[in-house]
């Protein structure tokens, strides 16, 4: 605890103008609203908003930022009002608490359509004042930092939540450590494995590199000293969590990373920032290709700093980040740091200070902000509003709204007729034309971020096949081609009269219905319409069918007509864990049967189903089938290589998902191709490393072997794609692995 005279002597250090008596209120008013209330760990409950209080002035905010810190939690877990509040503490601080109380509701980390809504809530409410946003971050920070006592399942939760929204969200308003500290702590709960190896081997690192890291850094300060130059140099290693995303995006080894370790050099102006690499760049070897000037070209969070990477005298890689003082304070507090220079460069010039909150809007974190929120509701450029968000989630995402403000989530590329399937199917069967954002546009146009549609539909109406190719959505395709496929008969059908028509005037023999309503016993159709749609689809041949009228014609040796191939081996298709939907013209109806019932029914029965021979697609993949004569469906994950063959034959293309049953314990293989240094007992702590993950080795196989390594291949059984990526990530991390990827077709 800190106490209530202590916080206000913080504030009053870095803002001499701080309302003294305003902050030591809402402290004792915040420890009174909660005076009966423990925290989980058993402690009293105020040291919470007291911490949160704390965080906020170590970023230097204004003082209703720190009242609302104090008073974050009081509307909601206390008798508190808002009401109250806007009377003891004014207007401003009441609508802070409200705000962060109401993001508080928020639950993201949901289903994808609730998300996405709850998202936009999120930054339409943290666009309104920036400030909301910071206590939050604060919030989740002291949350995450004391998360021992709470159930493992909020714990995952509330890690996953922040690692996928809020540390986004801090790097985005520019608070560099406030992002790596989140990262750091969600890593921790959410990947406890990965977490312990890279600590693990971080430490043995820095045992071998500490005595040439500070070798480095000595030179570096005579150097200094012998030009002249006035500069404060740091040294700093790479937090664990961004070690970890950096292996898993570029598939490198741990001593492979430039980073882990460097040094930052703070400067007095931005002259001196080129001196000193200048300095650099004559006394060390650069790694080529990792010069950054970011003081010429800042990024888009105001961060402005040059990067370069030396060698060492051992030929260990050492970065260094040079910047001035007022660089790195924007570096480390972002958005925070900007109100901080702000203020003094105005103070200078009229000696009054406009609001605070006022300057946080000058800053490029909060510009972004507005543009996010612009964008979603102007819907201008969705590829630019997903770089900027860079939250992953909802990058195959458009959210678009109905007349009414509905929101409804479509993937990327989709089409004002996926909108209306998306709303109702019979709304999509009818619809004929559409406007979007109040202008008459075409069915087919790609519709962007904040895209408001009004669809027209008419009785009777209903969608041509065409549609099928340009809906984007499985709902969309399924119910064109449910609504087409009578169509599509019919089409089959006078195609396969004219053929016959044709084939036995080529045969010089006559033909009447009535001739072959009489001999249809000789086909093995039903009906005199099966037979015209079965020729109009290449099932049956011209020949056979005169063959049947005429038995003394004598035909061309043609291939047998394909009977409909039993599913003996259907069995497979429910082992998979696949459901099938698949209507197209050959078929009969979709099948919804139960978890039990092959799903696949019609005129050919059910058809046999199986993996692509090389690497198999994986839970959680997205997965094509291909129609594949004598084989049936072989399911391929969208990525694979082999589907490029496929290419030109759109017709053997099949919509498939899968259709796992929650707590189902199906295992699915994986082919992974591992490269290790040759040590004695790589194999077995590879295996082991396997063995911990819950995974499966089913075979393994020696590719090569030199003096230096090993390639083999090894067949996994896991549960689906992140299981996966999780333990390819966690061999990459191992010192013996020099190179680990997936194999696949
Ligand atoms: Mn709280």
């Amino acid at each position: 605890m800190m106490g209530r005279q202590e916080l206000v002597d913080r504030v009053s250090r870095y803002n001499p103008d701080t309302n003294r008596d305003l902050i030591a209120r809402a402290y004792d008013y915040a420890e009174e609203a909660h005076k009966h209330q423990k925290r989980k760990s058993g402690e009293r409950y105020f040291i919470h908003p007291e911490a949160v209080a704390r965080i906020l002035s170590e970023l230097k905010l204004d003082d209703a930022t720190i009242a609302t810190g104090l008073l974050h939690d009081t509307i909601e877990d206390t008798k508190a009002t808002r009401k109250e509040i806007n009377e003891l503490f004014g207007e401003e601080i009441g609508a802070l608490v409200d705000g962060v109380t109401k993001l508080d509701a928020l639950d993201l980390v949901t289903k994808k359509a609730e998300q996405a809504e709850n998202f936009r809530k999120l930054l339409i409410a943290i666009s309104s004042d920036v400030r909301v946003l910071l206590v939050k971050l604060a919030d989740r920070l002291h949350n995450m930092r004391t998360m021992e006592h709470m159930r493992a399942d909020r714990r995952l939760a509330i890690s996953r939540e922040t690692m996928e929204i809020y540390a986004p969200l801090a790097g985005r308003m520019g608070i560099q450590w406030l992002r790596d500290e989140l990262e750091d702590l969600s890593f921790r709960w959410l990947h406890p494995e990965a977490y312990e190896t890279i600590t693990k081997r971080l430490a043995s690192l820095r045992k071998s590199y500490t005595g040439l890291i500070q070798e480095v850094e000595k030179e570096l300060h005579l150097k200094l000293e012998e030009y002249g130059i006035d500069a404060l140099v740091t040294s700093r290693e790479k937090k664990p969590y961004s070690i970890w995303r950096k292996m898993e995006n570029r598939q490198i080894a741990l001593e492979q990373l430039c980073d882990i370790y460097g040094f930052r050099v703070i400067t007095g102006n931005v002259e001196d920032c080129y001196r000193v690499l200048g300095v650099i760049h004559t006394t060390w070897q650069i790694v080529p290709g990792r010069f950054k000037d970011y003081i010429s070209v800042p990024k888009s969070n105001d961060y402005q700093s040059i990067h370069t990477t030396i060698i060492g005298p051992e030929r260990q890689r050492v970065e260094l980040q040079i910047r001035t003082k007022h660089m790195h304070e924007i570096a480390e507090y972002g958005i925070a740091a900007h109100t901080l220079y702000k203020e003094t460069s105005t103070r200078e010039g009229n000696g009054r200070l406009p609001p605070k909150h006022e300057l946080l809007q000058d800053s490029s974190a909060y510009q972004w902000l507005r543009q996010l929120v612009d964008m979603l509701r102007e819907g201008d450029n969705p590829e630019e509003f997903l770089e900027h968000t860079r939250l992953e989630l909802f990058q195959d995402q458009v959210f678009t709204f109905t007349p009414n403000g509905g929101l409804i989530v479509l993937p990327h590329g989709a089409t004002p007729i996926d909108f209306a399937y998306a709303v109702h199917t019979d709304i999509g069967n009818t619809c004929y034309s559409c406007k979007i954002n109040g202008r008459p546009m075409p069915l087919v146009t790609s519709l962007k971020n904040g895209d408001e549609v009004e669809i027209n539909c008419a009785p009777g109406h209903s969608p041509p096949a065409a549609w099928e190719k340009i809906a984007v959505t499985g709902k969309a395709k399924a119910a064109i081609r449910r609504a087409t496929r009578a169509a599509i008969q019919e089409q089959y059908g006078r195609l396969g009269r004219e053929m016959i028509t044709q084939g036995f005037a080529l045969a010089d023999l006559s033909f009447s219905n009535d001739l072959l309503e009489k001999k249809l016993f000789r086909l093995p159709q039903g009906s005199m319409e099966e037979v015209f749609t079965a020729v109009g689809r290449g099932e049956l041949e011209v020949d056979l069918v005169i063959s049947a009228l005429y038995p003394d014609y004598e035909a061309k040796p043609a291939p047998a007509s394909k009977t409909a191939q039993r599913p003996e081996n259907s069995w497979l298709g429910k082992a998979m864990g696949l459901r099938f939907r698949w209507v197209g013209a050959n078929t009969g109806t979709m099948a919804s049967g139960g978890p039990e019932a092959i799903p696949i029914r019609g005129a050919k029965g059910d058809l046999p189903i199986r993996f692509a021979p090389k690497g198999g697609a994986l839970p959680g993949e997205r997965i094509v089938g291909i129609m594949t004569p004598g084989e049936g469906i072989v399911i391929y994950p969208i990525h694979a290589k082999a589907l490029q063959r496929f290419d030109d034959q759109p017709e053997r293309w099949v919509d498939v998902t899968w259709d796992i049953q929650p707590g189902s314990r199906e295992r699915f293989p994986a082919l992974i191709s591992v490269t290790t240094f040759n040590m004695p007992g790589s194999l077995a702590r590879i295996a082991q490393l396997i063995g911990e993950a819950d995974a499966n080795i089913d075979k393994l196989r020696m590719v090569r072997r030199d003096s230096d390594f090993t390639e083999m291949l090894i067949g996994l059984e896991v549960w689906d794609i992140k299981h996966l990526n999780r333990i390819i990530s966690g061999i990459r991390a191992m010192k013996i692995v020099n190179r680990v990827f997936r194999v696949q077709g």
